[in-house]
């Protein structure tokens, strides 16, 4: 662990001593003894840490073993520990992303000399290259500047530059330097040492110019990534480079070239000649090693983009992607003979349990303690204030505090978005659900936050997945569609006075969408019209009825945008209108940052619920049951038509509501 201290890391080898250890693990024997001129280089990738430096989800505020740059340092250092040549890089989106990040750019500040906290970690690993991420420009360019200031390793962008555009790329006047050459000494097989100059080249989506416009208008501007790599990769090979590598904080995208494409990996690896590995990221997956994340020129097995080596470590510091290059040298240049890559995590699920893999290096964590224990204090404190208290007891019976301050957060920031676009015209409705409404989770899983001050761990409460914003343009007639499917969560209900349970419990309350913007009316003596899969399963059913729009009825041609996540806009929970093909908009920031930034901006928030939903009356449907949690009668008191009857099975409480 104490090379970790080393401020920097000039030369990547430990001596005939490491190339001991090299033929010692065993690995690739066959290689390790062959003797001159053969030399492993290891290249190693953080990416999209997004200020996760402690492993603890300060949301929640609460240890978190699935993340932390501090247990990816112990990767690291093993890694390092199993070769004698390595480096390593990092991909982009370090500012930002959870408290720690806002900490500083809304509540410490950022001044000149100061050492942004991921940067006091990342100097503690000693990377020896690193790249921008779209997220590095959310707070604007001077936090920006300032925290680069503080690394001690070069970060290079090809593809953002200032002023205008020059002929060709390599006339930009690039924010960053488009690239670096790394001048290191490897040790060959046999143990004797070779100089090696590593070029290291970094790529951004372009789209930063529409995500971060208010930051970045009239100040720079980018180039299509393909476009950037093709031109500078050969200047890096005129100016020495042995080795190319790419840090492409972009995803994987397609073989098939789109201008200006966000993810743009595989497009450049099949585009680009000369370029030896490429490090992905944005996406936040992880590749090699999942057979999903394949297609047309993805071998997810070897971990080649159109056969050029490639790796991307998850998010938060949930892998640790590593490209091994075995290189011969031969007529006085370095040929790469083979490669391996690999994404090695900081831990495994063992079913619902998390099994962690790495400890924490208590380097990293010591080199942040101040910034980590400021963070606590931060999410602990009060961000704006709630005039009524938000909670999720009721929000399967009736619209809800807890589902409307989300739709209220998702519509203003999908308005903010879609500014000045093709779009900007369309009405933005929204669509949320009840995340924690009991259920299968238990009578304790319900929001409950009480009105007056709101702290930044409430948001968590508030909205429980990392989701990231999405919008989708859909008709009128699909909104009902979507709406019928939601409101699959409700059992029939006969008019007729019998004890009647309300709530199939098989639905989960995150697919009871609530469609914000538009009024409407739920009849639950008609069957459901989607099953639980999202089928349609009585054709002759509507369930959603007197569905208005700006008081009218709605016209089923007229085009709506609807705000929603990721999980729902690509597909999930089957919901019609949300396949994948409708989204408008992919915002780079999380349903829960929208909200943040909601409530710091508005201080005040009105979280009432406006009504917008309700049950169309059922004669006689007078004893209609439903489960609530232990506290939900504090709050029954507000609630038309709902009576509390008693104890319930597994420690929930039993309510009746009145539909008739
Ligand atoms: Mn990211
Ligand atoms: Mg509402």
């Amino acid at each position: 662990m104490t090379h970790l201290l080393r401020p920097r890391r000039r030369t990547v080898l430990a001596g005939s001593a490491a190339a001991g250890l090299l033929a010692a693990t065993g690995l690739r024997p066959a290689f390790a003894q062959q003797a001159q001129g053969a030399v492993r280089l290891r290249l190693l990738e953080t990416t999209d840490i997004h200020v996760h430096v402690h492993p603890y989800d300060y949301y929640r505020d609460k240890p978190d073993d699935t993340m932390g740059l501090a247990k990816t340092a112990s990767l690291v250092a093993q890694a390092r520990a199993e070769v004698p040549n390595s480096l390593l890089f990092d991909n982009g989106d370090y500012l930002q992303g959870n408290p720690m990040g806002d900490w500083v750019a809304y509540k410490r500040g950022m001044k000149v000399g100061d050492t942004h906290p991921v940067m006091l970690g990342m100097r503690a690993l000693g990377y020896d290259a690193a790249t921008v991420g779209n997220h590095e420009f959310n707070y604007g360019l001077d936090i920006l500047d300032r925290t680069l200031a503080g690394a001690n390793f070069p970060i290079v962008c090809a593809n953002i530059f200032k002023g205008a555009a020059a002929a060709s790329p390599r006339g930009d006047r690039t924010l960053l330097k488009p690239y670096a050459i790394l001048d290191r000494t490897v040790v060959d097989g046999a143990g004797e040492r070779h100089p090696l100059k590593i070029g290291v080249i970094g790529v951004t989506p372009p789209q930063i110019m529409v995500w971060d416009s208010a930051h970045l208008a009239g100040k720079v501007d980018t180039r299509d990534i393909v476009d950037a790599v093709a031109a500078w990769v050969p200047e890096m090979r005129e100016a020495g480079a042995d080795v190319v590598v790419l840090l492409s904080h972009s995803g994987i995208g397609s073989l098939r070239r789109v201008e200006r494409a966000e993810n743009a990996s595989l497009a450049v690896a099949q585009a680009v000649k000369g370029i030896d590995a490429i490090f992905t990221g944005h996406s936040h997956l992880v590749f090699p090693g999942v057979p999903a994340l394949g297609g047309e020129g993805i071998d997810a097995a070897k971990g080649t983009l159109a056969g050029v080596p490639s790796a991307m470590a998850g998010f938060w510091g949930s892998h640790l992607g590593i490209i091994d290059l075995d290189l011969q040298r031969e007529g006085g240049r370095w040929r790469v003979l083979a490669a391996t890559a690999e994404a090695r995590p900081i831990f495994r699920r063992d079913g619902r349990d998390i099994v962690p893999l790495a400890q924490p290096d208590p380097n990293v964590l010591a080199a942040t303690r101040a910034e980590h224990e400021a963070t606590l204090a931060y999410v602990r404190q009060p961000v704006g204030k709630i005039t009524a208290p938000i909670n999720s007891y009721f929000a399967l019976v009736a619209d809800d505090p807890s589902v409307q301050i989300v739709s209220q957060a998702q519509i203003w920031y999908v308005e903010q978005m879609l500014k000045g676009g093709p779009y900007a015209g369309l009405p933005i409705l929204s669509a949320a659900a009840p995340f924690k409404a009991g259920g299968r989770a238990g009578a304790d899983y319900f929001t409950d936050v009480p009105a007056g001050d709101i702290a930044i761990k409430h948001v968590a409460d508030l909205y429980l997945y990392p989701n990231t914003v999405r919008a989708v343009k859909i008709t009128g007639a699909q909104v009902k569609e979507w709406l019928e499917r939601s409101v699959g969560i409700f059992r029939r209900i006969r008019p007729e006075a019998t004890e009647q349970a309300l709530i199939d419990d098989g639905f989960p309350s995150f697919n009871f969408d609530v469609i914000d913007g538009v009024t409407y009316a739920v009849d639950l003596t008609q069957p459901p019209r989607y099953d639980g899969q999202g089928n349609l399963a009585n054709p002759g059913a509507h369930r959603i009825v007197d569905l208005r729009f700006d008081g009218k009825p709605i016209d089923p041609a007229r085009d709506f945008v609807v705000a929603t996540n990721n999980y729902r806009a690509g597909g999930g929970g089957n919901f019609p209108g949300a396949d994948g093909k409708t989204i408008i908009l992919e915002a780079p920031d999380t349903n829960r940052d929208a909200l943040v930034r909601y409530i710091a901006e508005k201080g005040t928030i009105d979280p009432s619920a406006d009504g917008n939903w309700r049950f169309a009356p059922i004669p006689n449907a007078t004893n209609v049951v439903f489960d609530s949690g232990p506290e939900a009668h504090k709050h029954v008191g507000g609630m038309k038509k709902i009576a509390l009857v008693g104890p319930g099975a597994n420690g929930f409480t039993k309510y009746r509501i009145d539909l008739s």
